[in-house]
């Protein structure tokens, strides 16, 4: 019996859920050979939506048929091989544009059908894939950027992510979720995953077992963000780090069979959890395998992902070093010369953070010092300024199809600004996003602006933001709150200046944003 029987006799199932029986999302991997021949314009509109189980959207406009690729960055760990393919490919087909995204996956612009093929055998001589980054599938795995080298890390998981991962690529029996599903596995204990905003996280816990202090996992299910967002919560199990695939296809299953597909805006994860609790969740989950109850939680302060500055590894003598890529944007020249770096002072590797930075790990502590002379240096900082150092900002209108206003390039020029006027003596993170969904995170900022449309005084719709204040995660993690009243985008750059020098002048000295 097909899986899919335990729902497909659903009358009421949404029309979206209609046509994935008809088709599964991952068959357009084998459309696409004939497309990539016959030209965009051989591709029926219906089958527009299936690419995203390829990792392929269609830029901003649509007819004009041009893609944009996800590719899928495992716990945001790059081989040097990795990352020289992916330069080349943003260099020869995506108009040297580079962006990490909230979520270590690199993404590409500018892509036609017909360079399709090339890039997958590309992608594929390195071991990397796109398929699934987009989709009702499972997306790419959130990890600890410092996995292996991380002093304080509690499980080295590179190793259970590479699995989990491989394990459900291109894996028909779970091609078909009711929509996206983002996991994280992590053993850092300052929250570099993110943990509450994912479906499904892994996160350091210890337990005591037969006397014996084990390393492992606590279980966090039912984040997500979007325009209704939900914080994920722990379920009372304990999880070893050799159970981490078993109850992640476990959990998957669960969400595949019993998660909501009639209507669509409510097919999320974390709507089942909020229906079921966590004790109902758990006892499912039972059925399915056997685990231990919780034991002690290590989440510690939450870093959201930012880790500048040279550091010292878990390996005596390497030191790791966080820079600062400006809103997660470079060019191919400058992501191909970070690999010669890598290399040549490393072991070749780069990590991408969910912050939309860089890690260059491995690096001889005596070839520090060499390394900072290097002139990329300049403008991918290990020390950035307060304000472009913590500033996130999704695609918005340049190149995505559900975008209101701009907002890469307008991020950067309002942090650069704010720097210019503001001195602080901590970090304000801001996050920007072009519409209600939530790619940029804005619901975990300390500012969060959101772009609207909205009427001017002339009655015609300009672009314009609204603002959210106070969000963070781990120690009383709490989504970010909107302030009455909308600010026209012109006016946006005086109005935060007005706003952060307000706090800069009141604050006490270390005081952050939250507490204040
Ligand atoms: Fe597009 Fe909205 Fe996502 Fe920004 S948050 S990339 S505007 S869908």
């Amino acid at each position: 019996m097909s899986y899919t029987k335990v729902w497909a006799d659903n009358e009421k199932l949404s029309k979206e859920e209609k046509l994935k029986l008809e088709k599964d999302g991952l068959e357009i991997l084998n459309d696409i050979p004939q497309y990539a021949k016959d030209g965009f314009e051989s591709i029926p509109k219906d089958q527009w939506n299936l690419f995203k189980w390829a990792g392929l959207y269609l830029q901003k406009p649509k007819e004009d048929g041009y893609f944009m690729m996800r590719v899928n960055v495992p716990s945001g760990i790059l081989t040097n091989e990795q990352t020289v393919a992916l330069a080349e490919i943003a260099k020869d087909y995506g108009r040297s544009v580079v962006d990490i995204t909230t979520r270590q996956a690199i993404q590409f612009h500018w892509l036609t059908i017909e360079q399709i093929p090339d890039i997958f055998s590309r992608l594929e001589k390195v071991g990397l894939s796109s398929v699934g980054a987009c989709g009702d599938i499972m997306r790419t795995i959130v990890g600890n950027p410092l996995a292996g080298i991380d002093p304080n890390e509690t499980v080295d998981t590179r190793n259970i992510v590479e699995d989990v991962y491989w394990s459900f690529q291109k894996n028909e029996q779970f091609s078909n979720l009711p929509r996206k599903f983002k996991i994280s596995i992590s053993g850092n204990v300052q929250n570099a995953q993110n943990a509450e905003i994912n479906c499904l996280s892994f996160v350091p816990a210890t337990k005591v077992i037969d006397g014996v202090e084990v390393n492992g996992f606590h279980v966090y299910v039912g984040g997500g963000l979007s325009s209704k967002p939900y914080l994920a919560e722990e379920v009372d199990v304990f999880v070893r780090p050799e159970q981490v695939k078993e109850v992640t296809t476990a959990i998957t299953t669960i969400y595949r069979d019993f998660g909501y597909r009639e209507k669509r805006h409510r097919a999320r994860l974390k709507f089942l959890i909020a229906d079921w609790g966590t004790e109902k969740f758990k006892e499912k989950l039972l059925e399915y395998v056997s685990l231990l109850d919780k034991g002690e939680n290590k989440l510690g302060n939450w870093n959201a992902g930012y880790f500048y500055g040279v550091h010292q590894q878990k390996q005596n003598g390497l030191s790791y070093i966080g820079f600062n890529v400006p809103v997660g944007r470079m060019d191919a020249n400058e992501l191909l010369e970070l690999a010669r770096i890598s290399k040549h002072y490393g072991n070749g590797e780069l990590r991408t953070c969910n912050s939309q930075n860089i890690v260059i790990p491995n690096v001889k502590d005596e070839d520090v010092e060499s390394l900072l002379q290097e002139s990329i240096f300049n403008r991918i900082t290990l020390n950035p300024p307060k304000f472009i150092g913590y500033s996130v900002s999704c695609t918005g209108i340049e190149y995505c199809n559900l975008a209101l206003v701009e907002t890469k390039e307008r991020m950067r020029d309002i942090a650069n600004y704010l720097d210019e006027k503001v001195s602080l003596d901590v970090p304000v993170r801001i996050h920007m996003v072009g519409c209600p969904n939530s790619c940029g995170q804005r619901q975990i900022a300390d500012i969060g602006l959101q772009g609207i449309l909205m009427k001017n005084k002339e009655k015609k719709m300009v672009e314009a933001f609204e603002i959210y204040v106070g969000g963070t995660l781990t120690t009383n993690a709490q989504f970010n709150e909107k302030l009455k009243g909308k600010i026209l985008a012109e006016d946006l750059n005086e109005v935060l200046r007005q706003f952060v020098t307000y706090f800069a002048d009141e604050k006490l000295l270390g005081e952050t944003f939250h507490d204040f």
